[in-house]
């Protein structure tokens, strides 16, 4: 996802083959914040491909059960609307609320066969809290199959949507949107977020996730992952992680391999460590799978640590 990261996948897989495994402790806390932030609903009464339009997400005032919408997001230079697809998982008795993103960048699909996997194996009777599945907040990525924005502002130019949260009111397109999907959708309904990504476009990672680990949330939803590395990292001003970072929200980003295609072995570890999380979050019941841990991920020990 970030084209700035000090990474070379390249070269990480020749250290990979040389250096240990960082065999580290899990630390846990529990005290995750909550915004009380209620909005309730808003149906538009609209419709679209014969799924409702809303333009707030109130995940408390729905009842138990899966849910789909469409969100309204910002207008099109038409006054159309982008319309962002949202799914929600609520179970029939209270918990932690999980939000599962892809397609932050419009070139990246492995996160978005992910999310609809958990998504379609979910059983809100069996739930506690809920899971929200996001698909595609970068409408304008995703219709032009690219990790950009495009705005027409002085005749065109181009805008990293995971670079712009969260958000203006009165920004550009990207900038609003991102306004949008933070105040109109996000806020009070996440607890902990998971927002997967890929590499851009003429690239490849491997299984690869971004963790600030001051946040130990962060650093134990990343460990739930059977990823090839784990990057400690203090994130990106702007990106979609960090702005959930920064207001107390714990969030890894997921990178899952290259853009363009369905890599079914990132698929099949991408959906592994969100029902892991889930698992230990107490959101469903199971078995905890395959993590960092067994996996033998490489999780390279900082100076700063040391
Ligand atoms: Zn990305």
């Amino acid at each position: 996802m970030p084209e700035n990261k000090n990474l070379n996948p390249i070269k990480w897989k020749m250290t990979h083959m040389k250096i240990s495994t960082s065999r580290i402790a899990f630390a846990l806390s529990l005290a995750l914040p909550c915004s009380m932030t209620h909005a309730a609903t808003v149906y538009t009464g609209d419709k679209v491909q014969g799924v409702p339009v809303i333009s707030t997400l109130d995940v408390a005032d729905l009842t138990a059960g899966q849910h789909r919408f469409m969100f309204e997001g910002v207008e099109t230079g038409t006054g159309q609307r982008w319309y962002v697809p949202i799914m929600v998982a609520k179970g029939k008795t209270d918990g932690k609320k999980v939000l599962l993103q892809a397609g932050v960048h419009g070139d990246e699909l492995n996160g978005v066969r992910i999310v609809q996997k958990v998504m379609e194996q979910l059983d809100p009777a069996k739930m506690k809290g809920s899971v929200i599945g996001i698909i595609g907040p970068n409408r304008s990525g995703l219709e032009r199959v690219s990790r950009t924005w495009s705005v027409s502002t002085d005749g065109g130019e181009t805008i990293d949507y995971n670079r712009v949260h969260p958000g203006k009111e009165t920004g550009n397109t990207a900038e609003r949107q991102a306004w949008m999907m933070w105040n109109k959708v996000y806020k009070g309904n996440v607890d902990l977020a998971i927002d997967y990504h890929t590499q851009s476009t003429g690239t490849a990672y491997p299984l690869f996730i971004y963790a600030d680990y001051r946040n130990a949330d962060a650093r134990t939803i990343a460990e739930l992952f059977p990823a090839d590395q784990i990057k400690k990292d203090p994130g990106e001003a702007g990106s979609m992680e960090t702005t959930f970072i920064q207001n107390g929200i714990p969030a890894i980003t997921a990178e899952t391999g290259e853009p363009r295609i369905y890599q079914q072995d990132m698929i099949a570890r991408g959906l592994e460590g969100a029902l892991n999380v889930l698992i230990h979050y107490k959101v469903i019941e199971g078995k905890i799978g395959a993590t960092a841990r067994s996996n033998k991920t490489y999780i390279p020990v900082i100076i700063e640590d040391a």
